[in-house]
């Protein structure tokens, strides 16, 4: 198959720039709005119940995320560091309160929009980490409005029923809580309605994900980085199902064309761990340089939820809330490692070891070690951080990427 260079997915790309933009713009006007009501929620969720109940939603992670992206991070920490938030704790957090504290933010800039929305109420669930109920905790003192939590079973093997039945209850408590700040009660055919549009745009997420199982893929770790806010922050509306409809018909083209994200892809990898916001350019160009393309990560495959089902709305998003990667045994994520690389042709898998994150950090319990005594898997460890620059060093990233390379390049063909 002939191989040519990806034109990155530039129909989507203008596409995305439109859809955020609205998403911001509407989110400051609701803000703005004693009429309209704003929840900041967690990616974790619960969307499809706030989206039902007529919320406008804001996500703390995807503003940490941003602050990371556009290197401004390091520079607030410090804030919420002289608060007593530790320098040790979730960079998000500690970036996105500092930058609260110094009255600043990248949407300024990217938006002219000067401030998040103020909420009306804020929304976690643990699933993820425990952070999450500090930081908004957080918030909930400083704006004086509620804070409602689903407190979620952790890092377990397999999903019992009595686990989806827990958090059920808890999404139905929350539902009650909800319905005299929303102004009316939770529309149960609204919510199926809402469900079956997440799952329709998780669906066509994963299409997105699986072009990268191609060779040579015609996507990378970057490029879904870049075309995820939607799935993060945009579950359950129609725009967002339609935005990936186009988004996999775009990728599938670009596989049919034989299309290369990598010039010349020589090796495979799969990113584990958060993404270096700041540093994704940095990796990017050092696997270009090096015709390596990362084909796939577990930060991304995170936000395709199979089991969402709008035939029963809340159970099923009870179990796609426990069932994601975060939030499993040991175990699972081995067996699940070992299927990503058989799918996605991996040479070798970089486990990011992120300093301030040790929920989305991997390489702390063995399980590289395991992956290649038990399945011949290669790795390598990368140190760094989601945000806070100070933890990492361009140098020896490279070097022990280029090490891994060669030690590669070193092995028999692939058959
Ligand atoms: S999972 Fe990690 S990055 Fe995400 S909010 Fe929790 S500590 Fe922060």
């Amino acid at each position: 198959m002939a191989t040519a260079k990806s034109p990155r997915l530039e129909a989507s790309r203008g596409k995305l720039n439109g859809l955020l933009k609205g998403y911001y713009l509407g989110l400051d006007a609701a803000g703005k709005d004693p009429a309209q009501k704003v929840a900041w929620c967690t990616s974790a969720g619960p969307v499809e119940l706030l989206e039902a109940m007529g919320f406008h939603l804001y996500f703390p992670e995807n503003h940490g995320a941003l602050l990371g992206a556009r290197r401004q991070a390091t520079g607030f920490i410090g804030q919420a560091n002289a608060k007593g938030y530790s320098p040790d704790i979730c960079s998000y957090l500690t970036a996105d309160i500092g930058a609260h504290l110094r009255c600043e933010t990248p949407l300024k800039e990217a938006y002219g929009i000067d401030a998040p929305p103020k909420p009306d109420v804020l929304v976690y669930n643990t699933s993820q980490c425990r952070e999450v109920q500090d930081w908004f905790s957080f918030y909930g003192r400083e704006f004086g409005v509620p804070v409602l939590g689903i407190h979620s079973p952790w890092k377990a093997a397999s999903i019992g029923p009595e686990s989806v039945a827990d958090v059920t209850a808890q999404l139905e408590r929350m539902a009650e809580a909800l319905a005299p700040l929303a102004g009316a009660p939770l529309n149960r055919a609204r919510l199926a309605e809402v469900v079956k549009l997440s799952s329709q745009a998780s669906a066509y997420w994963k299409r997105f994900l699986e072009t990268g199982r191609a060779r040579p893929s015609p996507i990378t770790f970057f490029d879904a980085t870049i075309h995820m806010a939607p799935i993060v922050v945009m579950r359950g509306q129609e725009a967002t199902r339609d935005y990936y409809r186009g988004l996999v018909e775009e990728a599938e083209a670009l596989v049919r064309a034989g299309a290369a994200a990598v010039e010349g892809e020589r090796l495979r990898f799969y990113w584990d761990g958060m993404p270096n916001w700041g540093k994704l350019r940095f990796f990017s160009e050092l696997f270009t340089r090096l015709k390596v393309c990362a084909v796939a990560s577990t930060y991304c495959l995170s936000w395709v939820f199979d089991e969402l089902d709008y035939k029963r709305p809340l159970e099923s998003m009870a179990e796609a809330n426990l069932k994601v990667f975060i939030n499993r045994s040991e175990g699972y994520k081995e067996t699940y490692l070992v299927n990503a690389v058989k799918a996605y042709s991996i040479d070798a898998i970089l486990f990011h070891e992120a300093k301030t994150c040790p929920y989305n950090t991997n390489s702390r319990f063995g399980l590289p070690q395991r992956l290649l005594e038990g399945h011949g898997i290669r790795s390598t460890t990368l140190y760094g951080d989601l945000c806070d620059l100070r933890c990492f060093s361009e140098d020896q990233t490279e070097t022990s990427v280029e090490a891994l390379v060669e030690q590669l390049s070193a092995r028999a063909p692939r058959a």
